[in-house]
C-alpha cells in the first residue's frame, strides 16, 4: 500500500470506530478518535477500568499499532504486562484494522481476570505468606477464587477466598473447607476474618467534615495475612501467658474438648490463648478491677468471666470467708 492508501485505510477504520465501537462493545467510551491519537475508556467496573491510548506508525496497518494504558486503579505492573500482550496481539492483525480487535482484547481481559484489580496483593501473598514447601495456593482467575492450604506443625486449614467482580467496592468472601484446629478457634478465625473484610468497605460511623470522602480499602491481603500469620501459623506454637506451656497439643487429635478441663484452650479478646485452669484461677484471684493479660497488658474480656469487679470481689470475699470458717472449724476440732 502507498502512503495515500494507508491514510484512506486509517480514515475508514477511525470512522468505523467512531460510529460502531460503543455499540458493538459495551463498556467502552471514546475520549478521542482522530489520526494523531485515539483514546478509549474501557470499563468493567468502577475499579477495573483503563484508558487506552493508541497511535499509528507511519506504515500502519503494515506495522503494529502503538499502545499505552493508563489507570488510576490498576497497578503499573499489571498495565505493563497487559501492554506487552496487547503488542503481541496487534502483530496478529497486521495489514488489517487493529483498533477494534485490541480494544475487544483488553475488554475481554478485564472481564475474565477477576484478579486484575488485586494483582499486587496476590503477588504479596505468594511472596510473603505462602511457604512453597508446605503450603499451597491455587488461583482461578476466571471465577475469582483463591484456594489455600496452610500448614503449621501438624495443624492445617484449607480455605477459599472469593474476590467479587466489584472488588474492592465489595469485600472478599471467605469459606473454610477443612481444618483440624479446635472448632471453637475455627469459628473465631472465620468471624474475625469476615470482620476485617467488612471493615475495609464500611464507612466509619464517626467522621468529621474535614476527612476526605471514604474509599473502600482492599480486603484481600489483610484477610489472608490475618488467617495465615495471626491464626494458622501462630497458635500451634503459642504458650499460655500464665504457665508458659504450649496451649495446643502436638497432635491435633489430642485437643481437649471438655470445656471445664484445666487444659482446655481459652482465647481472650486480645487474641492470647490460655489454659482454662490457669485463666480461671487468675480471674478468681484479686485484684479484680481491670484484670490484664500478662502477655500484652490489655484488659481481659471473656464471656466465661464476664463479671464486674464488684461481683468478683464479693465472690472472692465469700470464698475467703468460707475458707476461714473451715479453718475455724478445723481449729475448733483440733482444740
Ligand atoms: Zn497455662
Ligand atoms: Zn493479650
Amino acid at each position: 500500500m502507498t502512503s495515500h492508501d494507508n491514510q484512506a485505510f486509517l480514515n475508514e477504520e477511525l470512522k468505523y470506530v467512531r460510529e460502531k465501537l460503543t455499540e458493538i462493545l459495551k463498556g467502552t467510551e471514546i475520549v478521542a478518535c482522530h489520526i494523531a491519537m485515539v483514546q478509549v475508556k474501557i470499563k468493567r467496573t468502577k475499579y477495573k477500568q483503563t484508558v487506552a491510548h493508541f497511535q499509528f506508525p507511519k506504515d500502519y496497518p503494515q506495522s503494529a499499532i502503538l499502545i499505552e494504558l493508563k489507570s488510576k486503579t490498576l497497578s503499573e505492573k499489571l498495565l505493563n504486562k497487559l501492554v506487552e500482550i496487547c503488542d503481541q496481539e496487534a502483530k496478529k492483525h497486521i495489514s488489517s484494522p487493529q483498533l477494534v480487535p485490541i480494544i475487544t482484547f483488553i475488554k475481554k481481559f478485564l472481564d475474565e481476570n477477576f484478579f486484575s484489580i488485586c494483582s499486587d496483593e496476590i503477588n504479596y501473598i505468594k511472596k510473603n505468606l505462602i511457604n512453597p514447601e508446605k503450603d499451597e495456593l491455587k488461583i482461578k482467575s476466571k471465577s475469582g477464587t483463591l484456594s489455600f492450604n496452610i500448614n503449621q506443625d501438624k495443624f492445617y486449614m484449607t480455605f477459599k477466598i472469593f474476590v467479587p467482580d466489584n472488588y474492592p467496592g465489595e469485600p472478599v468472601r471467605i469459606e473454610e473447607t477443612a481444618s483440624n484446629f479446635p472448632g471453637y478457634l475455627r469459628k473465631v478465625f472465620l468471624s474475625q476474618a469476615e470482620e476485617i473484610a467488612r471493615k475495609c468497605v464500611s464507612k466509619p460511623l464517626k467522621r468529621n467534615s474535614k476527612t476526605p470522602p471514604f474509599e473502600p480499602k482492599s480486603s484481600l491481603q489483610p484477610v489472608v495475612e490475618f488467617l495465615v500469620n495471626e491464626c494458622i501459623k501462630r497458635y500451634p506454637k503459642e504458650s499460655c501467658p500464665l504457665c508458659h506451656k504450649q496451649v495446643l497439643p502436638e497432635k491435633p487429635e489430642d485437643v481437649i474438648k471438655d470445656t471445664s478441663h484445666p487444659n482446655h484452650l481459652e482465647r481472650v479478646y486480645c487474641s492470647h490463648i490460655y489454659h482454662f485452669g490457669c485463666l480461671d484461677k487468675y480471674m478468681k484471684t484479686p485484684p479484680f478491677k481491670d484484670k490484664k493479660c500478662p502477655a500484652c497488658k490489655s484488659i481481659i474480656y471473656h464471656e466465661k468471666w464476664n463479671v464486674s469487679a464488684k461481683v468478683a470481689e464479693d465472690r472472692w470475699a465469700h470464698k475467703q470467708a468460707k475458707q476461714r470458717e473451715l479453718e475455724e472449724v478445723v481449729d475448733f476440732l483440733a482444740d
